[in-house]
């Protein structure tokens, strides 16, 4: 095959990012250039679209920590994460909170849940009929809860927040604890399946910290979350990002010895990222959860996982849009 067709077949299929394909990273400097006020205009309707509300943590260093929100055909209706400062970002981006209903948590930490009082507030507050939420996150397991036991401490009877769910309209949460364990969830499950929506999960591993992975497919676009991964739950990523659209993968460490050697116990650094993203056949990278370290090596980075991978690989910034 000719390689000017394969490359207008990769063009075709990319990721888009802020706005459009032209401004798809091939280069960090590109990627760089892509700044927060230039990409906040809403893009034309997709079927599905994301948004990056935090693209760091946990470092207080200017970027929010972990968050994302997903629109199906324009309306906001899945948050992933919800890290410290993501509350600012939605209303700098405009987005409305009025079909928000599903809440899929990667894990526990404080950078990707701190901020999910604020934001469940501000969607009871947003409407004039009953909530109901469907979140789902890990079992318990170490000194973390189950994300039931989480959600019951913050909204439950006895809760620190009991008082919101009859503050406005009646807010009810179904709470869904996801098999965090890598050795009894071996294959993806399905967490939720309605018309052209699919959403399933698998076991991550990060450290002590019980994890998910999700991937989120509709109407034939699909994007994958890593959250934050460690050696050990490369595997299952895999078996769930097999060819999705997007990866979006959090990207904390440099390759080794360039972070701190603890660091390595709790997350994947670029030349891994890369060989999982070609391994997996992924449309693109969008690489999150970045921090300083990250932001003065781009050059190093995207070289690393260069040696694998050669489609779009786009680092992230608050309030980017992308569309897989
Ligand atoms: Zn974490
Ligand atoms: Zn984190």
């Amino acid at each position: 095959m000719a390689a000017s067709l394969i490359r207008r077949m990769v063009a075709a299929q990319c990721l888009v990012i802020g706005l459009g394909c032209a401004s798809t990273a091939r280069s960090p400097q590109s990627a760089a250039s892509v700044t927060p006020a230039a990409t906040s205009a809403p893009m034309a309707k997709a079927p599905l679209e994301l948004i990056v509300l935090g693209s760091g943590g946990p470092d207080a260093v200017g970027r929010a920590s972990t968050c994302f929100i997903l629109s199906l055909d324009g309306a906001p209706r899945i948050l992933i994460d919800a890290g410290s400062g993501a509350f600012t970002r939605l209303g700098e981006a405009g987005i409305s909170l009025h079909r928000l209903d599903l809440i899929l948590l990667t894990h526990l930490h404080i950078d990707h849940t701190c901020e999910l009082p604020g934001i469940l507030k501000a969607r009871v507050v947003s409407t004039r009929v009953p909530i109901s939420f469907q979140i789902f996150g890990p079992t318990g397991g170490s000194e973390f809860p189950s994300t039931k036991h989480f959600l019951d401490l913050l909204f439950g009877k006895k809760g620190a927040f009991a008082y919101l769910a009859d503050f406005s309209e009646p807010m009810t949460i179904v709470a869904t604890d996801v098999d965090a364990s890598l050795r009894s969830s071996t294959s993806p499950q399905t967490l939720l399946a309605e018309d052209e929506l699919k959403i399933s999960a698998i076991a991550g591993h990060h450290d002590d910290a019980p994890a998910v992975i999700y991937r989120v497919d509709y109407k034939g676009r699909s994007v994958v979350f890593s959250g934050d991964i460690d050696a050990s739950g490369l595997d299952h990523l895999r078996l769930i990002a097999d060819h999705c659209d997007l990866l979006v993968f959090n990207t904390v460490v440099l390759d080794p010895p360039h972070s701190r050697a603890i660091l390595y116990t709790l997350h994947t650094p670029p030349k891994k990222i890369g060989e999982v993203a070609a391994g997996t056949h992924v449309g693109a990278l969008l690489l999150t959860h970045l921090n300083p370290s990250i932001d003065e090596a781009h050059d190093a980075v995207l070289a690393s996982i260069r040696r694998s991978y050669d489609g779009p690989v786009t680092f992230s910034a608050d309030r980017m849009r992308a569309t897989p």
